[in-house]
């Protein structure tokens, strides 16, 4: 048995998203492409020999109770495994919360992994992959991770190959945008077609490692939402494109801002505008980061 793991839970980037259609159920039925970025949270796994989950974070507003992801990760495989030992689990996030970079989702993703290696369960990739999907729709991509169409609910995972290196620059604004009011306020039966994007498109262009027909593809139908409610996602954008980007997008249900940079003095030049200077009203967090598609170290310390 492994009794300390440090894990790294990689964040996710949508270069499109697409929502086809709500469910009998209520949830809804999605097209994306999945890219993974180099921002991680931290997490320290330690088993304990008093049984039980301990869950400690970084931030005050994060639940340390069963509520947290990392809690029901842990959870789930130690009920099903009668694990008899217990777990403490030490959380340091770095990537924005509630922000459309499913920071959550790749905790618990991290922490399925981690529990299933330190307690020798055996389960393949896939069998972390089928539990995973009853925590949360983006975990499953976030144990696989690197370029994906993920599909269905977000459970229909396939490989893509990498998409071609570039800086990337992350603002996320000031403002807190709930996933759930995003989606119940997607008026998904009566977009246009101009709201779709074209992700077969993006497709060939990732295929053919065309990385300016991947980034004229960038849409993200949840923009119909958010843009509306909060002019200040369209405002990063164009400052994005102002500054050099060669495409700017909101990731998933926002809020979010991306903007990928062939040059990477221009990518520093909006950094420090955004951060520094004449942007700053404009963005509470900046990041600039690259696509991270190294499988080998993914999981490692
Ligand atoms: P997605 O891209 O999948 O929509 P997100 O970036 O919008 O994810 P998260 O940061 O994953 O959202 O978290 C959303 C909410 O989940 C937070 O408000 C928080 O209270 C709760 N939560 C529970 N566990 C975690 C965790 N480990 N990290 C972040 N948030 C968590």
């Amino acid at each position: 048995m492994i009794k300390h793991l440090g894990l790294k839970a990689y964040g996710k980037i949508n270069l499109a998203l697409d929502v086809l259609r709500k469910r009998e159920d209520g949830y809804h039925e999605v097209r994306m492409i999945m890219q993974t970025v180099g921002i991680y949270d931290r997490i320290d796994l330690d088993v304990t020999q008093e049984p039980g989950i301990q869950v400690e974070t970084n931030l005050f507003y994060l639940p340390n109770n069963e509520n947290n992801l990392v809690h029901k990760a842990a959870k789930l495989l130690m009920d099903e495994f009668h694990v008899t030992k217990g777990i403490s689990i030490r959380l340091r996030k770095f990537i924005p919360v509630a922000a459309g970079m499913a920071g959550g989702s790749s905790d618990a993703a991290a922490v399925l992994f981690g529990v299933n290696k330190m307690f020798g369960l055996g389960l393949s990739m896939e069998d972390l992959m089928k539990r995973g999907v009853k925590i949360g729709a983006d975990v499953p991509y976030c144990i696989m991770r690197g370029t994906a169409l993920s599909e269905g609910i977000g459970e229909k995972l396939t490989p893509l190959p990498p998409v071609p290196q570039c800086q990337v620059l992350i603002v996320k604004p000031g403002i807190n945008v709930s996933t759930k009011f995003v989606y119940e306020s997607l008026d998904a039966a009566h977009l246009k077609a101009e709201d779709h994007p074209d992700i077969d498109g993006m497709i060939a262009a990732i295929q053919k490692k065309d990385l300016y027909g991947m980034a004229a593809r960038f849409g993200n139908v949840l923009e119909t939402v958010t843009v509306k409610t909060y002019p200040v996602i369209s405002e990063i954008k164009e400052k994005m494109i102002e500054a050099g980007a060669v495409n700017s997008c909101m990731s998933g249900s926002g809020p979010t801002v991306f903007g990928l940079f062939t040059n990477p003095k221009a990518a520093q030049n909006a950094y420090e505008k955004f951060r520094f200077d004449e942007w700053k009203g404009l963005a509470k967090q900046v990041y600039i980061t690259n696509f991270y598609n190294n499988q080998e170290v993914l999981h490692g310390k």
